[in-house]
């Protein structure tokens, strides 16, 4: 049997040497060849498969050497000869007339309702906290359609672009932004060019060619650990239990979440698009936050927002101060909380303005936005907030309180 195991196996390594490096290769491509092996030989004879393998494998590679595609750090799809592009202004996507960055993400009709609503509360949240909407396709010639799988091009390709956003593994919030941050044009953070100033590389535990570094620009932000393009401490590891990237000095800083976009990540959205927007992400299990030069008075024609993001849990808030120019329906200055991560999501508390106590208020999910706006008139101090998970009973109390509150 090991005479036809060769010659598939060497076929399949040339067509692979002559699309990309072997160790480019990701998780799904290489057990996709043990896999198809098993599954013809259950059907035909060893030497049928031999050949049909080797003429598809072929064909496969060919395809991607035609039209110049290769992988790079596992999910990243580039044109061949441009890595350098990985500082390419023309792969950003253009800012349209009212200062947004308008995506088409395509039809999601053809994914089960649990998928569609994956994606769409995951890239729901980016277009909440950054200039990026995504949008239903009139008549735009750039965007991109969801397919299966979890990879993404680097940056705008121009025309129909896809993404991977949908894969066993590969569905968790941060991981469907962490692919769409990629068409944005981000590369993951372990690769930027300072990284060995923040990380240790261990090479001596790494089963795939991943790790490259690149000559990344930076944007003048701060290595993010926290950031979801980041990769796990034990990703692409050769060797069971040890790690193939650890955080100097301290190799006990979490690497490689999947839960949502740090504030970091935010932060270089908007600065990769010059976009002007005030959002904050408030990822730990408890603090606080207040309204801009608290407790001098907050600038008029402000617009900012805060997702308390708390892993696995409700979200518990009190405001300790809070003081806002009072007007009819407080359609000058407000706050408006939302039961949710998203301005579409459920309203927990309606705009509310003026002074005095302001009801604790507790989210059913674990995620919280805090929006508040002023307008071009008349400041006052603002407010303070702080928020944690809060305790089963002091939750249930609240939740009582607040639906009545909010009928
Ligand atoms: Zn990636």
């Amino acid at each position: 049997m090991k005479y036809f195991f060769l010659p598939t196996h060497l076929a399949f390594l040339y067509s692979f040497a002559l699309s990309k490096p072997v160790q480019e290769m990701n998780l799904s491509e290489r057990n996709f060849q043990t896999k198809a092996w098993l599954v013809c030989t259950s059907h035909l004879p060893f030497c049928t498969c031999n050949c049909l393998l080797s003429a598809l494998f072929f064909l496969y590679f060919l395809h991607l050497l035609g039209s110049e595609i290769a992988v790079y750090e596992g999910d990243i799809l580039l044109r061949r000869g441009r890595r350098s592009a990985i500082n390419c202004e023309s792969c950003l996507w253009p800012k349209s007339q009212d200062g947004l960055v308008k995506i088409s993400p395509g039809s999601l009709l053809f994914l089960a309702i649990t998928e569609r609503s994956w994606i769409a509360d995951a890239l729901q949240e980016i277009s909440t906290l950054t200039c990026v909407q995504f949008i239903n396709r009139t008549t735009e010639t750039d965007y991109v359609y969801v397919e299966r799988g979890c990879w993404s091009y680097f940056g705008k390709i121009g025309g129909r672009q896809a993404v991977g956003l949908v894969k066993n593994g590969c569905m968790d919030k941060g991981a469907i932004q962490h692919e769409m941050n990629h068409a944005l044009g981000f590369i993951h953070e372990q690769a930027r060019s300072d990284r060995d100033r923040f990380v240790k590389i261990m090479w001596e535990h790494i089963m795939a060619g991943n790790f490259g570094k690149m000559n990344s620009k930076n944007l003048g932000l701060p290595y993010d650990y926290s950031s979801v393009m980041h990769y796990g401490a034990y990703d692409f590891s050769s060797t069971p239990g040890k790690p193939t990237i650890v955080p100097v000095p301290d190799p006990s800083i979490p690497i490689g979440q999947r839960e949502g976009l740090s504030n970091l990540d935010v932060a270089k959205i908007n600065k990769l698009y010059k976009c002007d927007c005030c959002s904050s992400v408030l990822p730990k299990s408890k603090g606080s936050f207040s309204s801009a030069n608290y407790p001098s008075p907050y600038p008029n024609n402000s617009n900012c927002l805060w997702l308390i993001r708390i892993r696995r849990s409700k979200i518990f808030l009190q405001f300790e101060a809070f003081d806002l120019q009072p007007s009819s329906d407080c359609s000058s200055d407000y706050i408006k909380i939302y039961n949710g991560n998203s301005k579409s999501s459920p309203v927990l508390l309606d705009k509310y303005c003026g002074k005095g106590a302001l009801p604790s208020l507790v989210a059913s999910g674990s995620t919280m936005l805090v929006e508040f706006a002023s307008d071009e008139r008349i400041t006052a101090t603002g407010f303070r907030a702080s928020y944690n998970r809060g305790t089963n009973t002091a939750l249930q109390s609240l939740e009582n309180n607040i639906s009545s509150i909010c009928i």
